[in-house]
């Protein structure tokens, strides 16, 4: 472990899905001074609060986990709001940090800024060498602007700016709002709801067939950690499990795990969005890490934690 336990590490988005399972990481792993800043504390879209925090508060280490996220709809019908807001986060919070001195960082995107039709599974370098899925492509277009933007500060100010892009996520602290969430916690609670109504089908969005790789975000937070404390300062990394399934499979393992009994109806007048995006993950096996939680321990553990399970 290269880094100190005293450090002070800013954890940004610290509410939502991924900067939660950091903050239990960190504080699990003995990190005394792991910081953290509400919405209504740090306004992240910002320049001049997020500046000011950063060079009064100086952190050795900031985790870029803050950003506007959804599943497939509301990427889709939000375009404006996912391409402006993520371009304002990450540059407020990157441009910010190297102002402030600090030297490390890591940036976290998501696996659809690959090109739409890439081969499988996706290398780190197909970055940039195709066109993007166009439900996404404004998140996408800004992930993509924040990991050249962490670049462009390594090559000109020597800085250590990490990106690493994990695959679909799940876990404690989901979104599970039945129009704006990805996949797997809309699948959960449409389950659950389908078993305690008593119905006898629960509907499935598309086709069935697009092929996903879903990682349990304890493993993810694992993952960051792991580099952090390796001192990995290279190029761009995939975060995942190395396996995925049909959207079919997945919806049936949700079923059994939640205990629902019914059948599934697809709803083709849903989109699929990309066909399928499995991430390579041989660099982060190359670097001592691989994914421990199975899929259906991993929903089971999701499906103990959601809100809607416990209301
Ligand atoms: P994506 O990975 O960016 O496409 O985002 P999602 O996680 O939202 O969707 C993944 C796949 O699951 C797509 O093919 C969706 O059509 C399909 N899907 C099936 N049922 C649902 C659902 O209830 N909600 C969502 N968000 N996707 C669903």
């Amino acid at each position: 472990n290269t880094i100190d336990l005293h450090s002070k590490i800013f954890v940004t988005g610290h509410r939502g899905m991924v900067g939660s399972a950091l903050v239990r990481r960190l504080q699990a792993g003995g990190y005394t001074q792991v910081i953290t800043r509400s919405r209504a504390e740090l306004d992240l879209l910002d320049q001049r609060a997020v500046l000011s925090f950063l060079e009064q508060e100086r952190p050795d280490y900031l985790f870029i986990a803050a950003a506007k996220v959804g599943g497939i709809n509301a990427n889709n019908l939000y375009r404006a709001d996912f391409l402006y807001q993520n371009l304002l986060i990450e540059a407020n919070l990157i441009h910010g940090a190297h102002l402030a001195g600090v030297q490390r960082l890591m940036f976290l995107g998501s696996s659809c800024i690959y090109p739409r039709d890439c081969p499988q599974p996706i290398r780190e370098d197909y970055l940039l060498t195709g066109p993007l899925e166009p439900t996404n492509e404004p998140y996408a277009i800004a992930k993509i602007a924040g990991i050249k933007l962490a670049e462009a500060y390594n090559h000109q100010y020597g800085r250590q700016y990490v990106s690493a892009m994990p695959t679909n996520l799940y876990g404690p602290n989901d979104n599970y709002d039945l129009a704006n969430s990805h996949v797997l916690p809309a699948l959960m609670r449409k389950a659950h709801e389908a078993k305690l109504r008593g119905d006898d089908e629960y509907v499935v969005w598309g086709s069935g067939t697009p092929m996903r790789e879903f990682l349990y975000v304890d493993d993810l937070a694992d993952a960051c950690v792991h580099l952090m404390e390796r001192g990995y300062d290279g190029p761009l990394v995939n975060i995942g499990t190395g396996t995925d399934v049909t959207i079919r499979e997945l919806a049936e393992t949700v079923m059994d795990v939640v205990g629902f009994r019914g059948r599934i109806t697809f709803d083709a007048t849903k989109p699929d969005g990309t066909p399928r995006k499995l991430l390579d993950v041989s660099r982060l096996a190359g670097l001592g890490w691989t994914a421990r939680t199975g899929l259906r321990d991993g929903i089971r553990l999701a499906y103990e934690s959601a809100p809607f399970h416990n209301a």
